[in-house]
């Protein structure tokens, strides 16, 4: 359903063992968790997500108490030291809210078990409306869940229908009020421009419902086309089911999510990412994590952790010496079935400098606070720095990008050709790094799955 969604990158070509001692830091962690069920398929989705028994569920979860328990042996065994303070857990994938109340309890006391929640961690569950039951809302309270994110899309009735979606506008807005009344007020409304069938005049109705429903935060995607989906496949098949022939055109989605920024930022919910909108205080700190490239531990199906030798850069003296941190990506299989199976060794991917340099650019580039300019010369070298500079000189003249003192950000337009400007960062990959970066896909795929997995919804 969402934006928490870890960044994945499928194409490792080679798992490996006992890379590297890798130590946080001491840093905190984030723990992702996916739920990849839901109650019907969205025909716009293009998770691992689907309709599965009540019997899966359990199953499911045991097998998550499981990988939590195995994920500090298995990085021990590695030499790794997984640190056990954690500041975010984010529970998503599907829609985690279809859980029995007794398994949300068994996966909080596990993840409790095993690691030490700061008491103001950000505790996020991905919730559909009208698909949490009022046994599950009090145990999300009882379990420390303080932040939900609702996968509305639209408040638009029969739009929503038209999605696969099974609620109602007045389902939405009762939800909320359900929310808030166990305690639970920071709240994430998540919308798509670009449904099948919508409309300015219906898109204006969708930031109304956002306005009036008072969340603290909201994510608007643009629709994505792709193969993965029902209605991606029947779009560029040229067909007319799930309504494909009335999807907005890309010109008319960029408008309504231009219209959005205008809309949300004059209600106060500022733009802070390319496609999340909070007030102040209300930002995911969860996915912060991911767009600051701080370490993360994903859990479950078509999950990724990211976890680095050390928290800051390893600096040799002068800057032109400074070398970033190793850092490995690991991902569970997507097959539903073989993670039920049992125990299976994750790919690897230890990241090379030259790639980290890469995701450090289209990561921060998607925040609007930008990349900072001279923490990047202190992680990576004023050397490897300089070209991109040219780079970004050369964007700043096509009004993509602006540079302020040491930052640099995409500008209203740069947001709109967020993935042009990505791939102007993306450069040969260093034969040095070779042997360390087992990545087979090129260089744009990999920004494009790295983009297209922080955009799905
Ligand atoms: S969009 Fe969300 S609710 Fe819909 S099928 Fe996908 S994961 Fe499930």
């Amino acid at each position: 359903m969402g934006p928490g969604r870890c960044v994945r990158t499928k194409r490792a070509k080679a798992a490996c063992n006992n890379l590297f001692m890798v130590d946080n830091g001491g840093e905190a962690l984030g723990i992702y968790i996916s739920i990849p069920f839901c109650r019907s398929k969205c025909t716009y989705c293009n998770f691992a997500s689907g309709v599965h028994p009540a019997a899966d569920h359990a199953h499911y979860v045991e097998r998550l108490v499981e990988d939590l328990l195995w994920a500090r042996t298995l990085s021990k065994g590695r030499g790794v030291e997984l640190t056990r303070r954690v500041d975010t857990v984010y529970l998503g994938g599907g829609t985690p809210s279809l859980l029995a109340p007794d398994l949300l309890v068994l996966l909080f006391n596990s993840i409790r078990s095993e690691f030490d929640l700061d008491p103001d961690a950000e505790i996020t569950m991905e919730c559909a409306p009208g698909q949490m039951a009022d046994a599950t809302l009090e145990a999300m309270a009882a379990m420390g869940v303080n932040r939900v994110s609702l996968g509305v899309q639209s408040f638009v009735d029969w739009e929503a229908h038209a999605s696969g979606r099974l609620h109602s506008r007045t389902v939405v807005e009762s939800d909320l009020g359900r929310l808030r009344s166990a305690g639970i007020a920071n709240l994430n409304v998540d919308l798509i421009a670009g449904l099948a069938g919508q409309t300015f005049a219906s898109w204006e109705e969708s930031l109304d419902g956002v306005i009036d429903s008072g969340v603290p935060h909201a994510s608007v995607y643009m629709l994505e086309v792709d193969q993965k989906s029902r209605l991606g496949r029947e779009m560029l098949e040229g067909g007319a089911r799930y309504r494909a022939d009335l999807v907005p055109s890309e010109e008319a989605i960029a408008r309504m999510y231009e219209r959005a920024i205008e809309r949300l930022g004059s209600a106060g919910l500022i733009q802070y990412e390319i496609s999340n909108f909070s007030r102040l205080g209300f930002e995911s700190n969860h996915n912060l994590r991911y767009w600051r490239r701080r370490p993360y531990l994903g859990i479950g199906l078509d999950a990724s952790s990211m976890l680095a030798l050390h928290a800051a850069a390893v600096r040799n003296g002068a800057g032109d010496q400074a070398r970033p941190s190793d850092v490995l990506r690991l991902t569970t299989t997507d097959v539903l079935k073989e993670y039920l199976a049992g125990p299976a060794a994750p790919e690897i991917t230890r990241l090379s400098p030259a790639r980290q340099f890469e995701e450090a650019w289209f990561l921060g580039l998607r925040m609007n606070e930008g990349v900072d300019i001279d923490a990047l010369r202190q992680e990576f070298g004023a050397a490897k720095v300089a070209p991109a500079m040219k780079t970004v000189e050369r964007l700043v003249d096509d009004g993509l990008l602006a540079a302020e003192g040491a930052h640099v950000r995409l500008t209203s337009r740069g947001r709109l050709f967020s993935n042009d400007v990505f791939q102007e960062f993306l450069e040969v990959v260093d034969p040095d790094q070779g042997s360390e970066d087992s990545f087979t896909a090129s260089q744009a795929q990999l920004a494009w799955k790295l983009e297209s997995a922080m955009n799905e919804v």
